[in-house]
């Protein structure tokens, strides 16, 4: 499988390190945004096959950053997927209507995480998909 590249926007520095630590070792290439706006312009200029994103961000949150990805259409093809410690009700919900084609929960399993990534790549491959 040739390397996909991944947008990883995300705030903590510790959840950053291990994300790139793990889909890193699986041959991943990871580009870092610490803010929703740095991860829209990383994003603008095209070129990632995923995108994961955190919703707890400083200044403008990731439901917000995930509508203003789903506003590109050059973006329309890659899959978003949010990264979040938020675990209440309806969260997820919100979440998806915001534009992310899915949702994992933090903290981060190092058992799982890369399977779970995985999980939505293959959806720029498939027509008319979430
Ligand atoms: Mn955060």
């Amino acid at each position: 499988m040739p390397a996909n590249k991944i947008l990883l926007i995300e705030d903590n520095e510790q959840n950053r390190y291990l994300a790139t630590f793990l889909l890193e070792q699986r041959g991943y290439v990871i580009t870092h945004a610490p803010d929703g706006l740095t991860g829209l312009a990383l994003a603008a200029r095209g070129g990632f096959d995923l995108i994961l994103l955190d919703i707890q961000l400083p200044g403008m949150d990731g439901h917000a950053v995930a509508r203003a990805l789903r506003r590109d259409a050059a973006l329309a093809a890659v899959p978003v997927v949010a990264v979040t410690s938020y675990a209440m009700t309806g969260d997820r919900e919100m979440t998806l209507a915001a534009g992310c084609n899915g949702y994992l929960e933090k903290p981060i399993d190092p058992a799982n995480f890369v399977a779970q990534v995985e999980a939505f790549l293959p959806l720029r491959h498939k027509e008319g998909a979430p």
